[in-house]
């Protein structure tokens, strides 16, 4: 059984992700979607509460998990069996850096394959960066999260 491995910081989680996330479940038996944390970045969410938004978001699709992980993503990926990993890439932006990675994870661990699936034309620009900035300057992001944790993320935001 092939599980696609759905990685990334979902700070929060966009349409965009949920796009991705949705595709790879209706192409893999089980999905996993594995919110990362990385010492030198600095979130909004903390992974609990960027994993439980996940969860809520995709409480309807019974193929999909969400876990957390502080882990080297190549290292976390062995000990989960059989998986690929599967990212979202958006026209010229995240290639070189995706690239590089899917190259680098491969070095680390050779039985581990990258899967890249194009966005989707009208998410091409959207980010998590993109919401946080809009959203802080009191624009309308309604359109860009999911509306199940849209609240969440304005009140957020606007205490800032
Ligand atoms: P970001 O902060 O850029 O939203 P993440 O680290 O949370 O990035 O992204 C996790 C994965 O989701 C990456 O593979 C990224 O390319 C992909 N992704 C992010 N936004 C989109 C989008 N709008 N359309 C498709 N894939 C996306």
């Amino acid at each position: 059984m092939k599980t696609a491995i759905c990685p990334g910081s979902f700070d929060p989680v966009t349409l965009g992700h949920i796009d991705i996330i949705e595709r790879a479940a209706s192409i893999f038996d089980r999905t996993v979607v594995l919110v990362m944390q990385n010492s030198r970045k600095s979130y909004l969410f903390t992974p609990e509460e960027r994993a439980a938004m996940l969860r809520k978001v995709t409480a309807a699709l019974p193929n999909v998990t969400v876990e957390t992980s502080d882990r080297l993503l190549a290292a976390a990926c062995a000990d989960m069996g059989d998986v690929v990993i599967v990212k979202g890439l958006r026209a010229v932006s995240d290639f070189e850096y995706e690239f590089q990675m899917a190259l680098m994870n491969k070095k680390l661990n050779s039985g581990l394959d990258t899967l890249f699936l194009t966005a989707s034309e009208h998410f091409q620009y959207l980010s998590s960066g993109v919401v946080k900035e809009v959203c802080s300057y009191g624009g309308d992001v309604s359109e860009l999260v999911p509306k199940e944790i849209h609240e969440e993320i304005v009140s957020r935001l606007r205490r800032k």
